[in-house]
């Protein structure tokens, strides 16, 4: 008799640190998903496909979702806005599903404010600095500034690790996204702390 509620995984970790692959190579195997496509105003990326990757948005239409609050959190992330929708985050928690996010740490501290006690949350980190730099560099799809930028800001999202969970260096991806895969089907069954009593009684009653 496992409860069914949903619950949430939020991954973060720094552009480079692998989140995409690993999530794809964990996908199939950590049951019902629904992986909550973010809006943004920065610029599609070759490869990337609106409604798909994220909502591509203009700066006005972000903002009028603001005011609209049409976010369960947003954030200014590398001099672009990037936000989670509420309404299709509800749904899927209404269905039992797991929701993931990919969302910074600004983003993660918003989430376990609001929803903390269904809230898992894992950072990802490359091994070192200088993997980093040369996964972004051989990605090759931004310019150096860009690359710079994200570094930069790397280094300041490293000083925040404290915040998280779980903390899963990818070094090796097999092993990455096994353990990964633990953190994930763990996450369905943290117990949020409105449901113990409940589940208690009924417990009893059987
Ligand atoms: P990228 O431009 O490389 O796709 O993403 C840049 C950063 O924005 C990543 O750290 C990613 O996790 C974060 N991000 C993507 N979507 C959201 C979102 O909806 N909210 C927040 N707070 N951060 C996001």
């Amino acid at each position: 008799m496992n409860h069914k509620s949903g619950a949430i995984l939020v991954l973060s970790g720094p552009s480079g640190a692998g989140k995409s692959s690993l999530l794809n190579k964990i996908i199939g195997d950590i049951g019902e998903c629904y992986f909550s496509i973010s809006t943004t105003t920065r610029s599609i990326r070759e490869g990337e496909i609106n409604g798909v990757h994220y909502h591509f948005v203009s700066e006005e239409e972000f903002k009028k979702d603001i005011e609209d609050e049409f976010f369960l959190e947003y954030a200014f992330v590398h001099g672009n806005y990037y936000g989670t929708s509420i309404k299709p985050v509800k749904e899927a928690l209404k269905t039992g599903k797991l929701v993931i996010f990919d969302i910074d740490v600004q983003g993660n501290a918003t989430i376990i404010n609001r929803l903390g006690d269904i809230t898992t949350s894992v950072f990802i980190s490359p091994p070192t600095l200088s993997e980093l730099k040369k996964r972004l560099e051989f990605r090759s799809t931004d310019t150096q500034d860009v690359i710079d930028r994200r570094i930069n800001m790397a280094k300041r999202e490293m000083q925040r690790i404290s915040e998280y969970d779980f903390l899963v260096v990818n070094d090796n991806i097999e092993v990455a996204a096994d353990i990964l895969k633990v953190i994930a089907n763990a996450a369905r069954v943290k117990i949020p702390a409105n449901e113990i009593n409940d589940f208690v009684r009924k417990w009893e009653d059987i």
